[in-house]
């Protein structure tokens, strides 16, 4: 079907593009039980029979105490694709729920991590595959832009402190356009987190904002993400990537018509 060539293909794309997966592999994807892991994973268990490369994908999902709805209905369909899929539910993040239930994104994200690597290493995975999507690219490069002065996304690839994990985002082409409409065809149950129904202003406003002109100009996206792959450094202001001095000119070769005296 059109959709999923389209997904394949992009997907392809950015592990192409990004060295992402390589032969031997063992690839462990983070699922959240939201519809962009989900297609993520889907994507993967395709390439793993097509590509030319042999890798091998797991999943697992840690559980924060925030899922909305009961996880198992995920796990029955898991079972039935034949997934190898690992539940964690993630004791120390419980504890932090009771103890400080309005902790923020930062230590939250900091016990997933842990939880993550821990589980990562116990499946024998080398790689961790996570499902941001080309949405959450642009949206962060709009955030860090406006809210931390840095101009920067997020890493389509990156590595464990120790480079114990490679860690890889291969669904930085996709848009959740293709992701809702890929999940609602597979009939996945999706089981949504208590967070993401309350996102925060600044994303919820980014959101309004990008659905509002894309109405306008529908690839909008496409062209943020060509000018993350695109960077003009003379052109900004980070004096690190400027040349002062002009590039060097070499000297000009002598003239074929010697200057004739206007005497
Ligand atoms: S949105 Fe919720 S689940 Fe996600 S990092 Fe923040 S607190 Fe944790």
């Amino acid at each position: 079907m059109e959709l999923e060539k389209t997904l394949l293909r992009k997907v392809g794309e950015a592990i192409h593009r990004f060295k992402m997966i390589r032969d031997g592999d063992r690839v462990a994807v983070a699922l959240s039980g939201g519809k962009d892991s989900l297609t993520l994973l889907e994507a993967l268990l395709l390439l793993e029979k097509r590509a030319p490369i042999d890798f091998s994908v797991c999943a697992f999902t840690v559980e924060q105490g925030k899922f909305l709805r009961p996880i198992e209905p995920l796990g029955e369909y898991l079972k039935a694709r034949g997934v190898a899929w690992t539940y964690y539910r993630d004791s120390p993040s419980f504890r932090l729920l009771e103890e400080e239930p309005d902790h923020g994104c930062d230590l939250c994200s900091r016990y997933r991590r842990r939880a993550v690597y821990e589980i990562a290493r116990g499946l024998g995975a080398n790689a961790i595959a996570f499902g941001h999507t080309a949405d959450d690219f642009c949206e962060s490069l709009l955030r860090n832009t406006m809210f931390t002065g840095k101009l920067s996304a997020l890493p389509a690839v990156t590595h464990s402190r120790d480079k114990e994990f490679r860690l890889i985002r291969p669904l930085v082409f996709v848009t959740e356009e293709i992701t809702r409409a890929y999940a609602e065809s597979l009939g996945a149950p999706l089981v949504p987190c208590g967070c993401s129904q309350r996102t925060g202003t600044v994303r919820r406003g980014l959101r309004d904002i990008f659905a509002e002109m894309e109405k306008e100009y529908p690839h909008l996206k496409e062209n943020m993400l060509s000018a993350m792959g695109n960077v003009d450094t003379s052109r900004l202001l980070d004096t690190r990537y400027l040349d002062f001095d002009g590039p060097v000119v070499p000297p000009r070769p002598a003239s074929l018509f010697p200057i004739v005296s206007e005497l």
